[in-house]
């Protein structure tokens, strides 16, 4: 459980990009829905510590331990997976390079364990095939899911995942849907968006941020009839 209390963020150039949000998240999907510029990306940078809220708290309580997220950055990155809007990659770098450096850095120390954790990867988000090509000539519906298999390393417990499936085709939206549905109901997963399908079919719960605020929770059944 992801609870967010009273968070507020007023950027340098006096942009109030989040107004009092109060949230709970429970485990499973969750899906964020807002229109452009109502403070989704400024909301899961807070929740990712890239970027420390003017004021609030942020708190994950998950089966392994109780984290004060602005107070513990560190202990939140090491359980936690982010699948950003826009995320670059190196020119020449294969998949299969780039995830196994990124194991590296998640502390996936022997040669064997990475192995298996890269392949298996691999294997999950469907890039298999085309595991030793460069990232940076993929379509956008495979570096969406090269982005998924990034964010699944190390077994994180909570996942972020901003505005996914802009720009993909209907049949690489629905690859990427269901490969987000897959991945475990002991896991938060926030999926980020604009587009009401994405939440409608894969979230059981939701909220509706306007402004800087949440302005509804509950189940998508209830919430979009009232959009
Ligand atoms: P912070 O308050 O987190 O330090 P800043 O206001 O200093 O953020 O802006 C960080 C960066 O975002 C700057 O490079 C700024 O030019 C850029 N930026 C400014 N306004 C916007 C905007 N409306 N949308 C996106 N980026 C912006
Ligand atoms: P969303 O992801 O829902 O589109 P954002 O969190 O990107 O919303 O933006 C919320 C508000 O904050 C918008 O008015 C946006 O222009 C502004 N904003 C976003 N980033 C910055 C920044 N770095 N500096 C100043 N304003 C920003």
């Amino acid at each position: 459980m992801l609870t967010l209390t009273d968070l507020s963020h007023v950027y340098a150039n006096g942009t109030r990009a989040l107004d009092g949000a109060s949230l709970e998240i429970p485990t499973g999907m969750f899906g964020l829905l807002g229109p452009n510029g109502a403070g989704k990306s400024t909301l899961m940078r807070c929740i990712a510590t890239l970027q420390a809220p003017s004021s609030g708290s942020i708190r994950f309580r998950h089966t392994e331990g109780d984290i004060d997220v602005l107070k513990e950055p560190e202990r939140l990155r090491a359980t936690l997976g982010y699948l950003p809007q826009d995320f670059g990659v190196y020119p020449r770098v294969s998949a299969y390079e780039l995830l196994d450096h990124l194991a590296v850095l998640k502390g996936i120390a022997g040669r064997g364990e990475r192995k298996d954790t890269v392949e298996t990867l691999l294997q999950q988000v469907n890039l298999w095939e085309v595991r030793k090509k460069a990232v940076a000539g993929y379509s956008g519906g495979m570096r969406q899911r090269f982005g998924v298999a990034q964010a699944l390393i190390g077994q994180p417990r909570l996942i972020i995942v901003d505005e996914p499936t802009a720009g993909l085709d209907p049949e690489e939206r629905n690859r990427f849907n269901n490969l987000l549905a897959a991945i475990g109901e002991n896991v938060v997963v926030i999926l980020s968006t604009h587009i009401v399908d994405d939440v409608a079919d894969l979230c059981p719960r939701m909220a509706i941020i306007n402004q800087g605020r949440i302005v509804l929770s509950g189940a998508p059944q209830q919430l979009t009839q009232t959009l």
